[in-house]
């Protein structure tokens, strides 16, 4: 369990505050990286951008549902970590993480060819080799 008057980010080493988890972390900016071109949405870097296609719920429902999984997934994680011990070992944790949007059937628009498109991509994204990454 770390030291809860430990401040740093658990990814990074840089100061840690929710933002910075979740958007300016240099391992969620290459997450986001990889989501905005995963859904063709640029420029998903910041909440700004993210919180923007909330306004239109109805016709951007899959870019929500893969952000808000995004977002569940790191602060689950980050909790994980704190809380139970969890030792973070890599980038595909995340995106094994981000594939319980398999579970949020419920919530799937009816048109669901974008959001299994996307699917795909983040199966593979939690497969790859990433060894520089590795501990
Ligand atoms: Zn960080």
């Amino acid at each position: 369990r770390q030291n809860l008057n430990d401040k740093t980010c658990l990814f990074c080493a840089d100061l840690e505050t929710v933002h910075h988890l979740l958007f300016d972390c240099s391992i969620m900016q290459i997450m986001w990286k990889d989501i905005s071109q995963m859904t063709q949405k640029p420029n998903l870097s910041s909440f700004e951008a993210v919180a923007t296609y909330w306004l239109s719920n109805k016709k951007q429902s899959v870019i929500n549902m893969i952000t808000s999984a995004l977002l569940w997934s790191t602060w689950k994680m980050r909790n994980d970590i704190v809380f139970f011990g969890h030792i973070w070992m890599n980038m595909q944790e995340i995106w094994r993480r981000l594939l319980s949007l398999k579970r949020w059937q419920p919530l799937y628009p009816k048109n669901i060819q974008v959001l299994d498109r996307c699917l795909l991509l983040i199966d593979a994204k939690a497969r790859e080799e990433v060894p520089w990454l590795c501990l």
